[in-house]
Parts: C-alpha cells; structure tokens; sequence
C-alpha cells in the first residue's frame, strides 16, 4: 500500500473537503505517518475516514477529529500544550509539530508506554509523557497556553480551567456518554468563554473530575 498517497487523499477528502483550512495543519497531518501509530494488521486502514482500536477498548481519533481539534486550538508555534488522553500517540505527535513543547497524560500504562516508544521512534524531542489521571491536569508544569482533552466528558474538569493560562483555550468534548459535543472555552480577563463546533463521538474520559470508571 502506498501510504504517502493514502495521507493524501485523507488530507483533500477528509480534512479540505468539510472545511479544515488551516494551512499547516494540513501540511502537519500531510507528513506525520498515521500508519505508525496503529497496529501492523491496522496499518492499510490507518488513513480510513473513521476511529481505529489501539488496544484497552480505547481509539485512535478519527482523521477529521484530529484536523477539526487541532485547527481550533490555533497553535502558532510557541506553545506549551496538555493533552490529555495520549492514547496511541497520534494527536500528540500532530501537537508537536505544531507547538513548543506538549505535556501529555495517559490513564492506561501499556497505551502510555507504546505511545512514548512510537512518539520516540518518530524522533519527537518535545513531548514530555506521564501515566496518570488527567483530570487533575499537571500542575507542576502549569499554566498551558492550550489544553486539549481527547476524550468525552460529562463536565468540565475543573482544575484544567485553573492550569490555563489567560489569553489560552482548552478544547474538549463534553455531553452524554454515546454523543458529546466539541467546545473551547476562552479563558479572558473578562471570564470564560464558550463556543461549539459540532457533534463528536469519543470514548469516556475516566477520573476524578470525569466520568467515574
Ligand atoms: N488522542 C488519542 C485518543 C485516544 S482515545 C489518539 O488519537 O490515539 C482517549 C484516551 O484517553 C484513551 O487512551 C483513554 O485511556 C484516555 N483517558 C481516559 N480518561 C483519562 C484520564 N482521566 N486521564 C488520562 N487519559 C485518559
């Protein structure tokens, strides 16, 4: 299978064709090799226009998702990100071709360490990854100048509002356990402010300030 012309096609159908238009998020997701982060027997599906199993009943995020997310954090390169949910690794690596550096939090232990193995394999220097849980966010390195959450909650996680710095936003999806909605919240001198980009289907995100196992 040629990837190359896999990530292409995914790049014009999944991403241009319903509206990302961030330059360098499409030069970003035109690059990073998607297939590396699935398992060898997924590997031909890796630019399919869906969510892929990585193992623990968790997903790798579908390729639009990714595009949609990481367009409205408007990374410009200087940034100190958290993500939390690192799962397979795949949005991670997106983030840090994007920005300074990316904390990033994995419940799972075995997801963790194969996503670090790949991030490493990959040759990302600027991710810095932990096992725990990310509700409770990172506080010795915060404030984040964007948090992104990559899993649904039924609220938001109170102590990632305190880990953003003013000026930054944090995107997640919040709602129901079968259907949520993608939001960013602005966290301005004024107070918070909230918009919404549409309907997203994402496994639980489990926590303290999450959902409950
Ligand atoms: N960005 C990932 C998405 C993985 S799915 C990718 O594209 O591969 C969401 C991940 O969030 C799962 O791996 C799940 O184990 C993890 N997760 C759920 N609750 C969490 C929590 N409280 N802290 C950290 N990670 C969590």
């Amino acid at each position: 299978m040629n990837f190359a012309r896999a990530r292409a096609r995914m790049v014009e159908e999944q991403l241009v064709d319903r509206g990302v238009s961030d330059l360098r998020v499409l030069a970003v997701m035109s690059e990073v090799e998607r297939h590396r982060f699935v398992a060898e027997a997924l590997q031909q599906r890796a630019y399919d226009d869906k969510a892929l199993p990585i193992g623990e009943r968790q997903t790798i995020s579908q390729p639009y998702m990714v595009g949609l997310m990481t367009q409205i954090l408007e990374l410009r390169g200087g940034e100190r990100v958290l993500e939390i949910g690192t799962g397979c690794g795949y949005q991670t690596a997106v983030l840090a071709e994007l920005a300074a550096t990316v904390y990033t939090i994995e419940r799972l232990a075995p997801l963790a360490a194969a996503a670090r193995a790949t991030l490493a394999a990959c040759g990302y220097a600027n991710v810095v990854t932990r096992v725990g849980d990310g509700t409770i966010g990172w506080a010795e390195e915060a404030p984040f100048d964007r948090i992104l959450i990559t899993a649904g909650t039924p609220q938001v996680p109170r102590p990632l509002v305190t880990q953003l710095r003013e000026g930054g936003s944090l995107v997640f999806p919040v709602g129901e356990e079968q259907l949520q909605t993608l939001v960013r919240i602005r966290k301005e001198a004024e107070g918070l402010r909230e918009e919404y980009f549409g309907d997203c289907r994402f496994v639980k995100l489990v926590g303290r300030y999450g959902w409950r196992e």
